[in-house]
């Protein structure tokens, strides 16, 4: 009897502690790299679009006429940098109205729901990544296995393909790009500057990360036809100057040194962007072979 109650208890206890503290809840990063967390030099990229990510995971910062926009918060860790980057090009932090992803993964929203909490800026996420978020990773047909990879946070508006995202003087199309995950997305949008309008795209390469074959992915049937979709779809994208989810994947140390002059003509690259398309491409094509 002494040992039912106290069973009783901790089974209270418990409950009590589930429903109440579920941001608290334990979250395990499943890895990260060096260069994931080394601090990066802020940059002004073209017009109002700015870096201000790690030296790797990339953030991008558009500012606007009534406020201004971050695309991705890189880890939990990255949340100071990414302040510190905000305001050392001198943009209040406070002055994020809105908060956008490329996908949900926890290299590139692991600072979302804190950022979230201090700007209370409004969370705009591509609706097949909405779940995702809201449980902190754990229902991610590849990342899931892990448990819960970033604190859980929840979208106050659902982004359909093609929607468009106002704020002040900016508009910038949501493009729906799956296969990473069910719900990642590039942007597309114009940036002005002293001389001229930039066509700009941030891109999310469909980079593939799980070893089985296709067939034998459950939790995501459609993940071949969705991969040759993003494909082919991104190949036929116009703009002036791209940029991604991670520094690496549009070569930015090649491109920018840490104190270099304002250079938009550094990121007018079609060659690297096709070349980076037609590698995924081939890996694609690669694990179709294996089908
Ligand atoms: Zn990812």
């Amino acid at each position: 009897m002494r040992q039912y109650s106290r069973y009783i208890i901790l089974l209270l206890a418990f409950f009590a502690g589930s429903s109440s503290t579920i941001s608290a809840q334990k979250v395990t990063e499943p890895k990260t790299k060096e260069e994931w967390s080394r601090p990066y030099e802020p940059f002004r990229i073209a017009g109002n679009l700015y870096y201000v990510g790690t030296y790797d995971l990339g953030s991008y910062l558009i500012t606007t006429t009534k406020g201004n926009i971050l695309i991705n918060t890189g880890l939990a860790a990255s949340v100071p940098q990414i302040k510190h980057n905000v305001e050392k090009l001198g943009f209040k932090f406070n002055d994020i109205k809105i908060l956008l992803i490329t996908h949900a993964h926890y290299d590139h929203v692991g600072g979302l729901a804190e950022i979230k909490k201090m700007t209370k800026a409004k969370l705009l996420v591509n609706e097949n990544d909405a779940p995702v978020l809201a449980d902190g990773g754990m229902s991610d047909y590849a990342l899931g296995i892990y448990g819960r990879s970033f604190a859980p946070v929840k979208a106050d508006r659902l982004l359909h393909d093609h929607d468009t995202i106002n704020l002040g003087n900016m508009h910038l199309v949501m493009l729906h790009h799956p296969g990473h995950t069910k719900g990642s997305c590039s942007y597309l949008f114009d940036v002005k500057d002293e001389k001229r309008t930039y066509r700009v795209l941030i891109a999310n390469m469909p980079s593939i990360i799980i070893e089985k074959k296709f067939s034998k992915e459950t939790a995501y049937p459609n993940i071949a036809n969705d991969y040759a979709y993003t494909l082919s779809h991104m190949k036929k994208l116009s703009f002036d100057i791209w940029v991604a989810s991670h520094a690496s994947q549009f070569n930015l140390h090649n491109k920018h040194h840490p104190g270099d002059a304002y250079n938009p003509d550094a990121f007018m690259d079609r060659k690297g962007y096709d070349e980076e398309l037609n590698d995924l491409q081939k890996q694609y094509d690669q694990k179709m072979e294996e089908e």
